[in-house]
């Protein structure tokens, strides 16, 4: 660090996910951006472990899925399978297979399944591709002091922490991917809303040993233990014996010493066994999100706008999306094509989103292996095996919304957004589990196999894609109409009438995040289409200008 003044199109505070998601999406359409992270490395916090498929879909664009599957620690045959029973080592009560949908076969619905593997690990794949972006410098031991901003630059004061020198970087736009306690938030003034801290838990990381030689005999990503004594969640999360172990910790108690974590770990194993502490983090279920996500040139994205409980595993997959949808819209903005509504689109596309995954992640946090405890449900005896049947029956029936998630992972979408251009059609069914692919504006584009074996989503680009089914279909208006306007546009000429009835319409229009911005079968107001989905349509300034003057 110079101690002077740099030069950069965005500042990233937080090379968390997000921040780091975010940079590679400005740094793949070689855009400078800078991210500051205050601590010596990324990887410091041992939380996530679900890195879900559409998370994986952005890894498969980025170059990197193959690599974090290859870098994952549990084997690639490991079944994704969530275990419910009495301890570690007693009777199972009932199994969740193929959670977050990890089984490694062929799905036709989405390119990539889901991945067990810690946060560390994905966010030190994620560095490293950064590392690769020339356009993008990393700058760990750094701090962000402070911010403002005029009508066309952002400086952001930031120190470095090893040798105390302060610089100021200027940019054109701040994103403050700075995590739950944003300083960023701070900055804008924004405000966490909702309820706060209604339950202190306990994340504990051990090395036991033991469990490399003797596993459970039915191996799984999680095993949810309901005993009485201590009821907790516990799974395995590297190949070096070290396992995650998750308690609620009872009202009033704010740590635990390491004996009580000894004589609970035992007891929910339910033998004795040597255990080593890693790590522990006391984490606090919130309902929170940010009143605003932005002030001008400055947002907020993924831990610093939204707060849930874990469960569900969507906290980081929430974040990586939010750096993909502010990246390439950024982007258009730093390479002139964006209009003025786009950059109001990220707040109002994302905060849909946020608030229906909050819900789920609410949901699934109302139930947790105290709330199934059951009298007699150890016992050896015609009480204990009718207790199991009953509570694997109510597992199955609040649990199983947890783990099949793929209608929130893929079916989330954009409909009230203005820079989607609605085809007047019913939007697919929403249900948490059950995703119904469909190209109705403002859904995920459905995927595909090609017969080639590539995945159709491998033929998009950086940009929009109009892809064209039938040879009755021309995009040659809407080519001449995105060149008028500088956008960038891959024309794909698909002449299959399965995909074509798979999307309903002759010609699409898929946006750079592969969503589906418009979808019909002639062309005659081309501009119109253009100017609206880059956010410089009439309706789309008129909201820039309402709120910008509100
Ligand atoms: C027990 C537990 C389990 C979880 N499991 C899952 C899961 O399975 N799947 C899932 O998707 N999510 C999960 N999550 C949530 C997930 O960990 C978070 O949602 C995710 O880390 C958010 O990423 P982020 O980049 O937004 O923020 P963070 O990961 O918090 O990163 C923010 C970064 O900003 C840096 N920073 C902060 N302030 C400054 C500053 N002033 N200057 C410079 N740098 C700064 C921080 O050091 C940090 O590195 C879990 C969370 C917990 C607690």
């Amino acid at each position: 660090m110079s101690g002077g003044v740099a030069e950069a199109d965005v500042v990233i505070v937080g090379a968390g996910p997000t921040g780091l998601s975010l940079a590679i999406e400005l740094g793949l359409r070689d855009l400078r951006a800078v991210v500051v992270e205050q601590n010596a490395r990324t990887g410091s916090q041992p939380r996530a472990k679900t890195t879900n498929a559409r998370s994986m879909q952005h890894l498969r664009r980025w170059g990197v899925a193959d690599t974090l599957r290859a870098v994952a620690p549990l084997p690639h045959d490991y079944p994704t399978d969530v275990v419910f029973a009495t301890r570690l080592f007693g009777r199972t009560l009932t199994v969740i297979e193929n959670a977050f949908e990890g089984a490694k076969r062929r799905d036709p619905r989405f390119p990539e399944p889901g991945q067990w593997v810690p946060q560390y690990t994905v966010e030190a794949v994620l560095r490293d591709r950064v590392d690769t972006l020339p356009s993008v410098k990393l700058e760990f031991s750094t701090e962000l002091e402070d911010a403002r901003q005029s009508a066309s630059a952002v400086e952001a004061r930031v120190r470095n922490l090893t040798d105390g020198q302060g610089e100021i970087i200027r940019a054109k736009y701040l994103v403050g991917a700075d995590g739950s306690h944003s300083r960023v938030r701070e900055i804008i003034g924004a405000r966490m809303q909702g309820e706060h801290a209604y339950a202190l838990n306990y994340n504990l990381i051990l090395r036991i040993p033991e469990l490399l030689h003797e596993p459970p005999s039915r191996r799984a990503i999680m095993y949810w233990l309901i005993n009485e004594d201590t009821p907790a969640v516990m799974g395995p999360m590297d190949n070096d014996g070290r396992w995650f172990f998750g308690i609620t910790l009872p009202p009033g108690v704010k740590d635990l010493d390491d004996e009580t974590i000894r004589r609970r770990v035992i007891a929910a194993v339910g033998r004795e066994i040597e255990i080593e502490i890693l790590a522990h983090d006391v984490w606090a279920a919130h309902r929170l999100i940010a009143n605003s996500y932005r002030d001008r040139r400055v947002f907020l994205a993924g831990d610093a706008c939204h707060l849930h409980p874990p469960f569900g595993g969507y906290g980081m997959n929430l974040g990586i999306a939010d750096g993909v949808d502010l990246g390439w819209k950024l982007a258009a903005m730093l390479q002139g094509w964006g209009g003025p509504a786009l950059l109001v689109s990220y707040e109002q596309e994302r905060r849909s989103v946020h608030q229906r995954t909050i819900a789920e992640a609410v949901e699934n946090y109302r139930t947790l292996s105290a709330q199934l405890l059951r009298d007699n449900l150890d016992e050896e005896s015609e009480k204990g095996e009718q207790a199991r049947h009953a509570v694997a029956d109510e597992i199955l029936r609040t649990k199983t919304r947890e783990f099949k998630t793929l209608g929130v992972v893929l079916g989330s979408r954009y409909l009230e957004s203005p820079i989607i251009v609605d085809d007047g059609s019913s939007p697919p069914h929403d249900h948490y589990a059950n995703f119904e692919p469909s190209a109705h504006p403002g859904c995920l584009a459905p995927h595909a196999w090609l017969p080639d074996g590539s995945s159709l989503y491998d033929h998009f680009g950086h940009g929009y894609t109009l892809v064209a089914f039938d040879e009755l279909a021309s995009g040659e208006q809407l080519a001449q109409a995105a060149e008028r306007a500088s956008v960038p546009l891959t024309i794909l000429n698909f002449r299959d009438q399965e995909l074509r009835a798979l999307y309903g319409a002759p010609l699409v229009l898929i946006r750079p995040d592969q969503y589906v911005a418009w979808r019909g079968d002639h062309l005659e107001d081309a501009d119109a289409i253009v100017a609206t989905v880059r956010g410089a349509g009439d309706r789309e300034a008129a909201v820039e200008t309402k709120e910008r003057t509100a």
